[in-house]
């Protein structure tokens, strides 16, 4: 069989597609997955890997006594005024699918620790991947390449041919090649392209507005071709205007500590697991600090107990209580830093005072910080040291300080001046969309709908590209969704007639 020509094309190698890959290939089907990036992975890759689940063997063994019908319910308590955007079909379906999900995803090697609890869910659902989201992607590969599924890394997908009012495969471009190819599916294309966080202005402003438009997505190839592809022809996005962000978060670690170049086998994941569970958090802390690969969120507690904001210029640029993280967008290089004095420090070293929430230990203090991330953690005796370590002008930095130690004096509430050495600083921190929430519309086959609600033939979306309406707030839903969808998408476009068939 040509490598072109086979019946279930997949447009995204990131969760959703692997697990899509997975689920037609599991029926027998050829399976093709084409990959705009060098890697597989996509956000999932980057994702702190906690999956919302209920009725899962972690919960039964945990003694949690818990049903799908309760999650539905639950999954309400964090709509607040978005309430009348759900698709109530969709979440159904989500709810009632992800124990299986889970299951497979289990079977394939990944390791969960948890369930964790996350109020207002009224039970621990939150079920957390070890050591890191990568084992997602290097299980979900082993298995889909046991089942003969190919990779074409380095192709973007740019349109979708249609045939007889039928899709029937995908024109893409391969990396270093100028002509564009054609990979022609039997049965169907599923669009698994992830979100549009990063596209151009001109998309953004389609449907986002005010300072989304400012900052970019975490995932520069989140761009939405999925979206565009299928509304080229004649799908439509729905919840195009939410996104979650702007949100502060520090980079990524720019070089992965070793600990997380470690293998992620599932023996060596129960290992870790079993360590959570019995070794004291003191020692187990920098090791589990060290799998950390991802975007760590400061806590805005930071600014309400003292912290202030400072530019690349040493400038303060916004009040810090009131949405700073609309202002960083708008600063150079879009970044900043977090600066705070000895008291603040001092509070940021337990509970309920942590410095942002932190895969494998729940959440991370500003000690954590000075273990594990010397890339942004900055301490100095001094105001004119610590603009020293950041490369920013000192007088800047000394006046943003005065200024906002003279605001507070003259404000009884105010949180205490900045006035007790050593000084300290967090960042780089930027302001990102971490994902947009605006996926095709589908029905519940995971079909793509026209503008006519009609299905378009041999057209399957899922994950954030066809996240088709279902809000999934709190955390953990954003997963359960891509592997959800992805896994019954993959069965339904494995189990489509073929063309001529
Ligand atoms: C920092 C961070 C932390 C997160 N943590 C969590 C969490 O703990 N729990 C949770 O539930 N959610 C989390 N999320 C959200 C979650 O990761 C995403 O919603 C989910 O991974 C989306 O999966 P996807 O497969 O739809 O998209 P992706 O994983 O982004 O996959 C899409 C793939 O398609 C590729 N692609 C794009 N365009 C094309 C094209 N034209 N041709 C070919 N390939 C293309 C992309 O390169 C990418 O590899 C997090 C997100 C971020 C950014």
């Amino acid at each position: 069989m040509k490598a072109d020509s086979v019946d279930v094309v997949v447009v995204g190698g990131g969760g959703t597609g692997l697990m899509s890959a997975y689920a037609a290939a599991r029926h027998g089907r050829s399976v093709l997955v084409l990959e705009k990036g060098e890697q597989l992975g996509g956000t999932t890759r980057l994702s702190v890997g906690t999956i919302c689940a209920s009725s899962t063997a972690l919960q039964k063994k945990a003694g949690i006594d818990d049903d799908p019908d309760s999650h539905f319910r639950d999954m309400e308590l964090f709509f607040g005024s978005l309430a009348n955007r759900d698709n109530r079909e969709l979440r159904r379906l989500l709810v009632d699918e992800i124990p299986e999900t889970i299951a497979i995803l289990t079977d394939l090697g990944i390791e969960f620790m948890g369930p964790l609890p996350e109020p207002p869910h009224q039970k621990p659902r939150l079920h957390a991947i070890i050591p890191h989201s990568r084992g997602f992607i290097v299980h979900l590969e082993k298995a889909c390449k046991k089942l003969g599924v190919q990779f074409r890394l380095g192709t973007s997908a740019e349109s979708l041919i249609i045939e007889d009012d039928r899709v029937t495969g995908v024109r893409a471009h391969v990396k270093g090649d100028k002509a564009l190819h054609v990979f022609s599916a039997r049965r169907g294309v599923i669009i698994a392209s992830g979100d549009f966080s990063s596209a151009d202005l001109a998309y953004k402003k389609k449907y986002m507005s005010g300072p989304l438009l400012d900052i970019a997505g975490v995932n520069p190839l989140s761009t939405g071709d999925g979206q565009r592809m299928g509304e080229a022809v004649g799908a439509t996005v729905v919840n195009g205007d939410l996104a979650w962000g702007p949100e502060i978060r520090f980079k990524a670690p720019p070089h992965p500590s070793p600990i997380a170049r470690l293998p992620v086998s599932r023996w060596f994941a129960r290992c870790v697991n079993f360590a959570i569970r019995t070794v004291p958090q003191k020692i187990m802390r920098p090791f589990l600090l060290g799998f950390v690969t991802t975007f760590l969120a400061p806590s805005l507690k930071l600014f309400s107990e003292g912290a202030i904001l400072i530019n690349r210029n040493g400038q303060r640029f916004c009040n810090e209580f009131d949405r700073p993280q609309d202002s960083i967008g708008r600063q150079p290089q879009q970044e900043a830093f977090i600066v705070f004095d000895d008291a603040v420090a001092q509070k940021f070293s337990q509970w309920p005072y942590y410095v942002s929430t932190a895969p494998g230990v729940g959440y991370a203090y500003l000690e954590d910080y000075e273990r594990s991330r010397d890339d942004i953690f900055h301490k100095a005796d001094t105001l004119d040291g610590l603009a020293s370590q950041l490369k920013v002008p000192v007088d800047a930095v000394k006046a943003a300080v005065a200024a906002s130690n003279a605001e507070r004096n003259n404000n009884p509430g105010a949180p205490a001046a900045l006035t007790k050495g050593p000084y300290y600083a967090l960042g780089p921190a930027i302001s990102w969309i971490v994902f947009s929430e605006g996926g095709l519309k589908i029905d519940n086959q995971f079909r793509v709908l026209n503008q006519r609600n009609e299905p378009i033939e041999g057209l399957y979306a899922a994950g954030s590209a066809g996240q088709g309406g279902v809000l999934l707030e709190g955390h953990g839903h954003h997963l359960a969704w891509a592997f959800t969808s992805g896994r019954l998408a993959g069965r339904k476009a494995a189990i489509a007639a073929p063309i001529n068939g």
